[in-house]
């Protein structure tokens, strides 16, 4: 009797039942075919044995198979720019000018005047230069791209000149010397660790010199017996032997940080003002618009770069172009910048502001995490990131939520089962693990109803 219990119906037979033609309904054929096939196998291999249960699993299979991959989640860890996260939320304007191109033609390449065609680079081009005082620009898929493309177009075969205390690395896969080799240029290290001077300079500069390169170490600092050229000093040396100074800011910044109460950051326009030839920055990191490597300087080298084969792969697309478009926009009116580009907006907010969110939002969290936890609010440092110095921190607060074990290993599991079950939610939720606790970082989270409705959204 078993052996025909057991035999699962035709493939055809369940395509019928009214249930699954409700899912093709919903959809649509081809992925309910392949899910059918799959549950199919499962009741050969005696995991399923009735129509009910058949169901059942086609339509998890079917919902875990459609759910979005990419999904917005709640950045409570403390790192504004956070590169695993998206790094910069773009301004409402900069979403609404993406949707605008996105769904139809565009003139991304096309001069309404002249009815020619034109260059995507001309929506943002008179906005950097107004805003860093640079005779042109240009414009690519992210820093790192700038940097090689730089690099390539102006050094290819040649060789270019920088500071040992300069070969940087940005997380995971950019590493200056690497950079350089793949870009076809040749290092010419100079000066040590340490200490680089104007001489190091002057004597490495020769006939085979393309390029000067300076970069700026945004992630750590040399301390204590050092000196690095400023651009001035630098810019000097380059004009006295006519080769280009290019400085690549990784952040760099439109405006002057500290005035609003921030850690340094070089502004653009104060280092192409000590005459530097050329700039690269990242559009995702404070200047708060989407991922872009922005080059701007010398028109004449600019008009190289652009003639470069590498630019055509590395270009933005239209929708990147739109809403860095926006954002430039945005910085017309130094006035409403800073509340109106939620990167400047959130790294500016007062740690008693933060504090409050986590206040209103403690008896909730208390009583969704039950008795087994203890929650508090508590004072923490909140980090720019994306390459910033990890030593410069923003005084902020957070909800701390505590296991009440008396065992400290089973308070760490209770810890990290907690972060998972937040990580789980429909719309997750990321803190961090420090100190025996779970850190919710509120500086990102500027209305509290935010947190409530994803922790209501626990199934
Ligand atoms: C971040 C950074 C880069 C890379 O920029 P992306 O936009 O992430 O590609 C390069 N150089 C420096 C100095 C940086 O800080």
């Amino acid at each position: 009797m078993t052996a025909a219990i057991n035999r699962p119906p035709a493939v055809d037979r369940v395509l019928a039942w009214p249930l699954v033609q409700q899912l093709i309904a919903d959809h649509g054929r081809a992925l309910v075919l392949d899910g059918v096939r799959a549950a199919l196998q499962l009741w050969r291999d005696g995991q399923i044995s009735d129509e009910e249960a058949l169901v059942h699993w086609l339509r998890q299979h079917l919902l875990a198979t459609l759910a979005p991959s990419m999904r917005p989640v709640l950045n409570l860890t403390g790192t504004v720019l956070h590169t695993n996260l998206g790094r910069a939320p773009l301004p409402p304007e900069a979403v609404a000018a993406m949707n605008a191109v996105a769904l139809g033609a565009s003139n991304l390449e096309f001069d309404l005047v002249s009815g020619q065609r034109g260059d995507r680079d001309d929506h943002v081009e008179q906005w950097i230069c107004r805003l860093t005082g640079a005779e042109a620009a240009t414009v690519v898929n992210n820093n790192a791209a700038a940097v090689l493309l730089v690099l390539n177009a102006l050094a290819n075969r040649r060789e270019v000149v920088v500071s040992r205390g300069e070969l940087i690395e940005i997380g995971g896969s950019f590493r200056l010397p690497d950079i350089m080799a793949r870009a076809g240029c040749k290092l010419r290290e100079v000066g040590a660790t340490n200490r680089t001077h104007p001489r190091d300079y002057s004597e490495a500069v020769g006939p085979r010199t393309a390029l000067l390169l300076k970069a700026h170490t945004s992630n750590y600092r040399i301390d204590g017996f050092s000196t690095a050229l400023d651009e001035s000093q630098l810019a000097a040396i380059a004009r006295e032997h006519s080769v280009p100074l290019a400085v690549d800011l990784g952040s760099g910044s439109l405006i002057d940080l500290q005035a609003l109460g921030l850690p340094a950051e070089p502004v653009v326009a104060q280092v192409l003002a000590q005459g530097v030839d050329v700039v690269t920055f990242s559009g995702d990191k404070l200047l708060g618009g989407p991922q872009a490597g922005i080059i701007a300087g010398r028109a004449d080298l600019i008009a190289r770069i652009r003639k470069s084969p590498l630019k055509r792969a590395l270009r933005c697309d239209k929708m990147t172009l739109a809403a860095l478009e926006a954002v430039l926009r945005l910085y017309a009116d130094p006035d409403t910048l800073v509340q109106r580009v939620p990167t400047l907006r959130l790294l500016t907010r007062s740690a008693e502001s933060i504090q409050q969110t986590c206040a209103a939002l403690l008896p909730d969290l208390q009583r969704w995490v039950g008795d087994g936890f203890a929650v508090d609010v508590c004072a923490v440092s909140s980090q720019i990131g994306s390459g910033s110095l990890p030593l410069d921190v923003l005084p902020s607060a957070a909800l701390r939520l505590r296991s009440a074990s008396g065992n400290r290993r089973e308070r760490s599991r209770a810890l990290r089962q907690l972060a998972e079950r937040l990580r789980r939610l429909p719309q997750p939720v990321i803190g961090r693990i420090a100190d025996d606790s779970l850190l919710l970082d509120c500086r990102c989270l500027e209305q509290p109803q935010v947190l409530l409705s994803a922790l209501e959204s626990d199934a």
